[in-house]
């Protein structure tokens, strides 16, 4: 419907398309400016998280995976396991698809080359494919307003949690951000790591022709709740970068260790 705005639950259900999502902000090769700087700098960032960061591990929970996979591209090579989730029944059967390699998948393979590349052999770009399909071992259902966000599955500690430009989605309010952010440090292992890339001062962003809000987060507001789910901040890596397809101010890429006793 015409002007209006759709938000954080059962809209997600009903209204979210994936097919729409990516074709608005993952068409790589032929999308706008704004969209492919972002995939890069997102890209860059997992890269030299992973790649040459030096941050393994046993497993690695993703958490509002929606229906993409460039963000595992680099953590793949050093995991074991990858247990996706996400709120959404379609972003699931869309991300099934890719898994299985089902007609109509979309296609990931220029943003895998380009990982690829960063790793120095583009031409592996078919064997990193095919590790990411193994690697990814559970496609769960989640909820992160939830206690647990992953309902009745029963998941090992994570040594890293992922989260990509989803919490802001996911959440309507500060308060429940925060409160995502300590179920999100629950299900790692104390000195686990949580990857996440936040929008900052986001206010909306276009799903094909729908419109969904989010809630408005400074630097440091999300930097205050890491610190309040037990985590410390190790990178945080902001940048000007804006979508044309989303009114947000910026893009921040932070790294958090768990402590000890949190
Ligand atoms: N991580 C992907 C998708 C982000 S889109 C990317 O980097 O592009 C935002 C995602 O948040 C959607 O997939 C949506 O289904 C998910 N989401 C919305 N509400 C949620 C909730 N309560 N719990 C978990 N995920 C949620």
């Amino acid at each position: 419907m015409e002007g209006k705005v759709y938000q954080a639950g059962e809209d997600y259900e009903k209204e979210f398309s994936p097919r729409d999502y990516l074709d608005t902000f993952y068409n790589f090769d032929s999308g706008p400016v704004a969209e492919r700087e972002i995939i890069k700098f997102s890209l860059q960032n997992l890269h030299q998280t992973f790649s040459v960061g030096g941050i393994r591990g046993d497993v690695l929970i993703d958490i509002g995976t929606g229906p993409t996979i460039y963000q595992l591209l680099s953590a793949c090579e050093v995991f074991q396991e990858i247990i996706v989730a996400d709120y959404t029944p379609q972003n699931l059967q869309e991300l099934q698809k890719w898994l299985k390699k089902e007609p109509g998948a979309y296609d990931w393979s220029s943003m895998v080359k380009h990982v690829c590349e960063l790793e120095g052999d583009r031409s592996r770009w078919q064997e990193k494919e095919a590790k990411l399909r193994r690697t990814v071992t559970h496609v769960l259902k989640c909820d992160v307003t939830k206690t647990p966000p992953l309902g009745s599955a029963q998941v090992p500690l994570a040594d890293c949690v992922l989260t990509f430009l989803a919490m802001e989605c996911a959440c309507l309010d500060v308060e429940t951000y925060r409160a995502a952010l300590r179920r999100l440090a629950d299900l790692l292992k104390p000195g686990g790591h949580l990857v996440t890339m936040v929008t900052l001062c986001f206010q909306h962003y276009m799903v094909g022709p729908k419109k969904f809000s989010g809630v408005y987060l400074e630097k440091e507001t999300v930097e205050k709740a890491l610190q309040d789910a037990g985590c410390q901040v190790l990178k945080c890596n902001c940048v000007p970068l804006k979508y044309s397809q989303a009114f947000c101010e910026g893009l921040c890429f932070i790294i958090a260790r768990k402590g000890p006793s949190a």
